[in-house]
Protein backbone atom coordinates (compact mmCIF):
# COMPACT_ATOMS: atom_id res chain seq x y z
CA UNK A 1 0.00 0.00 0.00
CA UNK A 2 1.76 3.29 -0.96
CA UNK A 3 2.15 5.89 1.73
CA UNK A 4 -0.49 8.83 1.64
CA UNK A 5 1.21 11.49 1.08
CA UNK A 6 0.60 14.47 3.33
CA UNK A 7 0.61 17.72 2.69
CA UNK A 8 1.63 20.50 5.10
CA UNK A 9 1.27 24.24 4.91
CA UNK A 10 4.94 26.26 6.03
CA UNK A 11 3.44 27.34 8.92
CA UNK A 12 2.03 24.34 10.28
CA UNK A 13 5.90 22.50 9.58
CA UNK A 14 6.99 25.32 11.18
CA UNK A 15 4.63 24.80 14.55
CA UNK A 16 5.75 20.89 14.44
CA UNK A 17 9.57 21.95 14.21
CA UNK A 18 9.05 24.30 17.26
CA UNK A 19 7.06 21.74 19.69
CA UNK A 20 9.92 18.91 18.51
CA UNK A 21 12.43 21.26 19.50
CA UNK A 22 10.50 22.84 22.86
CA UNK A 23 10.43 18.99 23.67
CA UNK A 24 13.79 18.06 23.10
CA UNK A 25 15.17 20.86 25.50
CA UNK A 26 12.93 20.97 27.90
CA UNK A 27 14.15 19.07 31.09
CA UNK A 28 12.94 15.74 31.98
CA UNK A 29 11.60 14.36 35.66
CA UNK A 30 15.41 13.85 36.48
CA UNK A 31 16.65 16.76 35.55
CA UNK A 32 14.21 18.61 36.91
CA UNK A 33 14.14 17.03 40.19
CA UNK A 34 18.16 18.29 39.99
CA UNK A 35 17.40 21.72 39.33
CA UNK A 36 14.70 21.89 42.09
CA UNK A 37 17.59 19.99 44.45
CA UNK A 38 19.84 22.92 43.23
CA UNK A 39 17.46 26.10 43.84
CA UNK A 40 16.57 24.46 47.16
CA UNK A 41 20.32 24.73 47.91
CA UNK A 42 20.48 28.28 46.66
CA UNK A 43 18.02 29.01 48.84
CA UNK A 44 19.29 27.63 52.18
CA UNK A 45 22.75 28.92 51.07
CA UNK A 46 20.82 32.86 51.16
CA UNK A 47 19.01 31.76 54.36
CA UNK A 48 22.24 31.35 56.12
CA UNK A 49 23.74 34.17 55.05
CA UNK A 50 21.36 36.77 55.98
CA UNK A 51 21.49 34.70 59.85
CA UNK A 52 25.31 34.99 59.51
CA UNK A 53 24.87 38.54 58.59
CA UNK A 54 22.38 38.90 61.65
CA UNK A 55 24.68 37.66 63.92
CA UNK A 56 27.75 39.68 62.45
CA UNK A 57 25.27 42.84 63.15
CA UNK A 58 24.60 41.40 66.23
CA UNK A 59 28.21 41.47 67.24
CA UNK A 60 29.02 44.82 66.10
CA UNK A 61 26.07 46.34 67.93
CA UNK A 62 27.03 44.40 70.97
CA UNK A 63 30.68 45.57 70.57
CA UNK A 64 30.26 49.06 70.03
CA UNK A 65 27.62 49.53 72.69
CA UNK A 66 29.35 47.34 75.47
CA UNK A 67 32.65 49.27 75.09
CA UNK A 68 32.20 52.45 77.05
CA UNK A 69 35.94 53.03 75.06
CA UNK A 70 36.82 54.88 78.03
CA UNK A 71 39.21 54.37 81.11
CA UNK A 72 39.77 55.62 84.70
CA UNK A 73 42.79 57.62 84.14
CA UNK A 74 44.74 55.58 87.08
CA UNK A 75 43.61 52.30 87.38
CA UNK A 76 42.90 52.08 83.36
CA UNK A 77 39.79 50.18 84.45
CA UNK A 78 36.83 50.76 82.39
CA UNK A 79 34.35 53.44 83.37
CA UNK A 80 31.17 54.95 81.63
CA UNK A 81 31.57 56.44 78.58
CA UNK A 82 32.33 60.14 78.17
CA UNK A 83 33.72 59.75 81.95
CA UNK A 84 37.88 59.39 82.57
CA UNK A 85 40.01 59.42 79.94
CA UNK A 86 38.90 58.09 76.09
CA UNK A 87 41.06 55.28 75.12
CA UNK A 88 41.78 56.04 72.01
CA UNK A 89 44.53 56.55 69.48
CA UNK A 90 44.94 57.60 65.94
CA UNK A 91 46.30 59.74 63.16
CA UNK A 92 45.72 62.64 61.65
CA UNK A 93 46.85 61.82 57.48
CA UNK A 94 48.09 63.90 54.74
CA UNK A 95 44.96 64.64 53.27
CA UNK A 96 43.24 66.29 56.26
CA UNK A 97 41.39 63.23 58.02
CA UNK A 98 42.16 61.91 60.90
CA UNK A 99 41.61 57.59 61.70
CA UNK A 100 40.67 57.25 65.45
CA UNK A 101 40.47 53.88 66.90
CA UNK A 102 39.40 52.94 70.60
CA UNK A 103 42.38 51.05 71.52
CA UNK A 104 39.90 48.46 73.70
CA UNK A 105 37.21 47.15 71.05
CA UNK A 106 39.07 48.70 68.27
CA UNK A 107 35.97 50.95 67.11
CA UNK A 108 37.12 53.10 64.59
CA UNK A 109 36.01 56.36 63.67
CA UNK A 110 37.03 58.61 60.51
CA UNK A 111 36.10 62.52 60.10
CA UNK A 112 37.92 65.58 59.19
CA UNK A 113 39.02 67.86 62.23
CA UNK A 114 38.56 71.51 61.54
CA UNK A 115 41.40 73.92 61.20
CA UNK A 116 41.55 74.36 65.03
CA UNK A 117 41.20 70.69 65.60
CA UNK A 118 44.11 69.85 63.19
CA UNK A 119 46.13 72.62 65.09
CA UNK A 120 45.55 70.83 68.41
CA UNK A 121 46.01 67.19 67.22
CA UNK A 122 49.33 68.58 65.60
CA UNK A 123 50.72 70.78 68.27
CA UNK A 124 49.20 68.50 71.35
CA UNK A 125 49.18 65.10 72.12
CA UNK A 126 48.09 63.65 68.75
CA UNK A 127 45.06 61.85 68.75
CA UNK A 128 45.67 59.64 72.09
CA UNK A 129 42.66 59.95 74.39
CA UNK A 130 40.73 62.21 71.47
CA UNK A 131 36.89 62.22 72.14
CA UNK A 132 35.16 60.34 69.47
CA UNK A 133 33.32 62.88 67.25
CA UNK A 134 29.63 62.47 66.90
CA UNK A 135 28.58 60.75 64.36
CA UNK A 136 27.41 62.94 61.93
CA UNK A 137 30.54 63.71 61.65
CA UNK A 138 32.67 60.71 61.11
CA UNK A 139 32.54 59.73 57.64
CA UNK A 140 32.70 56.24 58.19
CA UNK A 141 28.85 56.56 59.66
CA UNK A 142 27.37 53.84 57.96
CA UNK A 143 29.61 51.27 60.07
CA UNK A 144 27.66 52.24 63.06
CA UNK A 145 24.46 50.91 64.21
CA UNK A 146 21.57 53.47 65.00
CA UNK A 147 19.56 50.73 66.15
CA UNK A 148 19.90 47.12 67.18
CA UNK A 149 19.75 44.96 64.25
CA UNK A 150 16.47 42.72 64.23
CA UNK A 151 16.84 38.79 63.81
CA UNK A 152 14.78 37.97 60.83
CA UNK A 153 14.64 35.84 58.42
CA UNK A 154 12.34 36.38 55.17
CA UNK A 155 11.94 32.86 53.42
CA UNK A 156 9.94 33.79 50.33
CA UNK A 157 8.05 30.47 48.64
ZN1 LIG B 1 35.88 50.90 72.57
Amino acid sequence: MAEKELSLTASQLQSIIETAVKAASAPNALEKKRLDEELDREKRRAILAVQLGNIEEEARWRKQNSCSHSCNDKTGESVPRGTGRWVTGGQLHGNGEATLICQRCATTWRFKPTHEESEWILNGPGLLGYAPPPLERCLNRDDFMTRPPVPRVEVSQ
